[in-house]
């Protein structure tokens, strides 16, 4: 089946006990044993298991092509159960830009005695270079945020071929719709369901995908259950619901993101755009071969310092300011206050999630606050 036909129906049917054409939220903690003391429904308790999270996690290991889905409380829950995945001494290699909550969330686990090394995977040689005999997990991430840097996905997994090392990646900005990481040679594709997954600005998730449900998988699978950063009925429900129309908002949302990159490449006041679907963009050869289209992300540098950014940001009346991305709404964001001080983003870039809004209206938004 295609993608789309799959994103309606994966994980769902009419509710037996009704005929409910939408599936009803169970939210029940508990479930009762038979006589016999077993639990013929496969269900006993919420955080373990609930028939709510299981149709969402049927659903996202059909997306991806994997065997095994798991559902996380938000998209760092998921990376979080990654980490605590890996044993002390254990050494994780990363992409140089990156989510920077990931990033804390690597750093976060030097206690426990798990290295890292970042480096820029646009250049294959970087990553055969930080090797060490205890790399165990490559972290990728493409596009990256917020430089959209593009990372071939295959390339790195025929460069790890026949090692012990599992290969993430972070498919949040290109969903499933866009780019398949498991068909490509990763192990794992992790999500962020709070963006384009859930896709209405409404409901925290994440959720990891394993190609194999193998050993790895499951002491994730472990994690999840007796750690609990599990998601609740209600949000499985929403991210479920939300995915019946992915496929068609991260089209329209990437369509409209090629003609606003376009419009900010030929305007005076912009010094540099950030989308892998302007052919001068350094990744557009391998975006165009591992994507089927360039996602809804945009980031631009405004000529001029960070105060100039901030009046641009301060002048448009579409775009709402506000992180996050994936939504309806466009949003437009400083990204170097959003990471703090520590942060390598230019003081005058902006990024910006495009929305499902016309594209006319969006440019002429961003054509007003930049005059
Ligand atoms: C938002 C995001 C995350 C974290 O997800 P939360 O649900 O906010 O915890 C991870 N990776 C990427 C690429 C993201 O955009």
């Amino acid at each position: 089946m295609k993608i789309e036909t799959l994103s309606v129906h994966a994980g769902r049917k009419p509710d037996a006990a009704t005929g409910a054409v939408t599936p009803p939220i169970h939210l029940s903690t508990t479930f009762e044993r038979e006589a016999n003391g077993e639990y013929p429904k496969g269900y006993n308790y919420s955080r373990s298991s609930n028939p709510n999270r299981e149709s969402l996690e049927i659903c996202l290991a059909q997306l991806e092509g994997g065997q095994s889905a798991a559902a996380f409380s938000s998209g760092s829950a998921a990376a979080m159960t990654i980490f605590q995945a890996l044993s002390p001494g254990d050494h994780i290699i990363a992409s140089d830009d990156l989510y920077h909550g990931t990033r804390n969330l690597i750093k976060f686990f030097e206690k426990w005695n798990i290295a890292s090394s970042f480096v820029d995977m646009t250049n294959i040689n970087n990553v055969e270079k930080a090797l060490r005999k205890n790399t165990r997990l490559v972290w990728i991430e493409t596009p990256t945020n917020p430089l959209l840097k593009i990372i071939d996905i295959n390339k790195i997994s025929i460069l790890l071929k026949k090692r012990n090392i599992k290969i993430v990646c972070d498919n949040t900005w290109a969903t499933p719709i866009l780019q398949q990481p498991l068909e490509l040679g990763a192990d794992i594709a992790l999500h962020a369901t709070t963006k384009y997954i859930g896709g209405h600005s409404d409901v925290l998730g994440g959720a990891i995908i394993s190609k194999k449900d193998d050993q790895f998988f499951q002491k994730i699978r472990e994690i999840q259950k007796s750690g609990g950063a599990v998601p609740s009925p209600f949000e499985c429900w929403l991210v479920l619901r939300g995915i019946q129309t992915l496929p068609l908002r991260i089209r329209a949302q990437s369509e409209s993101a090629i003609q606003v990159a376009k419009f900010l490449d030929s305007h005076r006041k912009v010094e540099k755009v950030y989308y892998p679907g302007l052919p001068s963009h350094p990744g557009h050869n391998i975006a165009s071969a591992q994507m089927k289209l360039f996602g809804a992300m945009i980031s631009f540098q405004v000529k001029g310092t960070k105060k100039d950014a901030m009046r641009v940001a301060s002048k448009v009346k579409i775009f709402v300011r506000a992180t996050s991305l994936g939504g309806p709404e466009s949003l437009i964001e400083h990204r170097a206050s959003v990471e703090g001080p520590d942060t390598k983003t230019p003081q005058n870039l902006l990024r910006m999630s495009i929305g499902l809004e016309h594209p006319d209206d969006l440019i002429e938004d961003l054509s007003k606050a930049l005059k």
